[in-house]
């Protein structure tokens, strides 16, 4: 059995042609990880406009400067999400910071907030 799934994200289509095979059990399982994929491609896509609708940072009365884009690799639900931001700098006193990631992941772990929620309420019940 040869399955095909388009998601159109943000006008780029994502694709998945995966050929299932095995037992009927061994294809459910199959495809519980294709919507796994399909739900770790929209969450990176989420966090990825999200970082970039962060406001710009002030520092020492003054606007921070832009020190271009990086991208670092962050634990969703649903897997590895790859996310870029933009990194600010003080002209003034040098300090550094990346606003993006206090936005989308759990203090200075990497891992989404939703992760970290889920975590939360499974090592609480
Ligand atoms: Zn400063």
């Amino acid at each position: 059995m040869v399955v095909q799934i388009t998601v159109p994200v943000d006008g780029r289509e994502v694709q998945w042609v995966k050929s299932l095979e095995g037992t009927p059990a061994e294809r459910e399982e199959a495809g519980h990880a294709i919507g796994k994929e399909v739900g770790r491609v929209i969450s990176e896509a989420a966090l990825n406009e999200a970082a970039t609708e962060v406001r710009h940072p002030s520092c020492c009365g003054r606007r921070m400067e832009i020190r271009g884009r990086r991208a670092i690799m962050v634990q969703g639900v649903d897997g590895p999400l790859r996310i870029r931001r933009t990194r600010y700098r003080c002209r003034t006193c040098g300090h550094e910071s990346t606003p993006a990631d206090g936005l989308q992941t759990c203090g200075r772990h990497r891992l989404t907030r939703q992760l970290a929620k889920r975590v939360w309420q499974s090592t609480c019940q």
